[in-house]
């Protein structure tokens, strides 16, 4: 009995000191670990995540219906959203709901599209008429009576609701030309996103008269892949730059010769987000951020999930790595521990 006493508080002696070593230890490593991690997480927010958002203009019936198709089905194969920017009421005549009076395969094809994730359904302007007496060129809006504009804007919101069952709440100028008053008549109408030139609101991203904002960073008709490809670079690699690049094209930029849907046109489009996937720095989304794609057919986030996904994404990976390194660490350190202490006991049983 006193000599098993005497094993076992010689045993507690030699132990002790090793199990506070290797406590301490673990301990260094998860603070060093943890330290590491919020260091990934303060340059990670230099490189948050940045959002592609593409935006379609010109969306109306009758108007380049093969070319909107082709550059839809662009967006399908790729799994990449689009924000389309849909004209209510372009002609002069009829003057009811032309999204369903003029052209029941617009109107089907349309409603085909709402049950599709990948597209939203936002308004561009009413008419897309220049009415407005803007100084710096064409608008529809630009300088008329707050009330004309709400009216109009209201009109054409309505029609898309009526026409689709969906309630746009982006709001895209036409000619990316507006004034305080478009802005303010959108924000009273229920919309939460405004999409026009930097022009137009002298801001990149952010907030005026109650309404987000966010400008165009680049058309895609005017350029080639490689200047898409530099502007893009630019971008990623400005640490100031705002995390949303909106990518501007028209149905009508693949308009081929003799009809035709211009294939070489339709290959860019293709090519572009081919490149955006290979940085493997972009995600895909659309202006009001309802869908979140990393392309190649993987879904970061849809819908109601959105803004939580969207912002878990955010969080660098190491940090997320952080707790199942400790784990093993931990685990082998516990390990090791008991292989020694077996052997202690085994050596001294010889
Ligand atoms: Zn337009």
């Amino acid at each position: 009995m006193p000599q098993d006493k005497s094993n076992g508080i010689r045993r507690d002696k030699r132990v002790r000191p090793k199990i506070v070593l290797v406590c301490s230890l673990v301990l260094i490593l998860l603070v060093s670990m943890l330290f590491t991690g919020a260091g990934s997480g303060a340059t990670g927010s230099a490189q948050t995540a940045k959002y592609v958002v593409f935006r379609e203009d010109d969306v109306a019936p009758k108007a380049d219906f093969a070319e909107l198709q082709a550059v839809n089905q662009v967006h399908i194969d790729k799994n990449v959203p689009v924000t389309l920017g849909i004209i209510p009421h372009p002609y002069p005549t009829p003057s009811g709901n032309q999204l369903i009076e003029v052209s029941q395969t617009f109107l089907d094809y349309m409603r085909s599209l709402t049950s599709n994730h990948l597209f939203q359904f936002a308004q561009h302007g009413y008419t897309h008429l220049d009415t407005g007496p803007s100084p710096q060129g064409p608008s529809e809006f630009y300088g008329r009576p707050y009330a004309a504009q709400y009216n109009a804007i209201k009109q054409g919101r309505d029609d898309i609701t009526q026409a689709f069952g969906v309630t746009p709440t982006s709001f895209l100028p036409p000619f990316d030309k507006s004034d305080n008053n478009t802005l303010k008549a959108a924000q009273a109408l229920g919309f939460t996103e405004y999409s026009t030139a930097f022009a137009d609101v002298n801001m990149n991203q952010g907030y005026k008269e109650g309404i987000k904002v966010d400008t165009i960073s680049i058309e895609l008709g005017n350029n080639s892949l490689q200047s898409l490809e530099n502007a893009t670079e630019q971008w990623l690699n400005n640490p100031n730059s705002i995390n949303t690049f909106i990518v501007l094209y028209h149905p009508s930029d693949f308009k081929g010769a003799d009809g035709t849907v211009n294939a070489t046109e339709l290959k860019l489009l293709g090519d572009y987000i081919d490149y955006l996937q290979g940085t493997g720095r972009v995600q895909f989304t659309t202006l009001d951020r309802s869908v979140t794609t990393t392309g190649n057919g993987a879904v970061a986030s849809s819908n109601s999930v959105g803004t939580t996904a969207v912002g878990a994404t955010d969080v660098p990976n190491r940090v997320a790595d952080v707790p199942v390194l400790a784990a093993i660490l931990a685990f082998s350190l516990a390990a090791i521990l008991t292989i020694r202490l077996r052997k202690n006991k085994n050596s001294r049983k010889r």
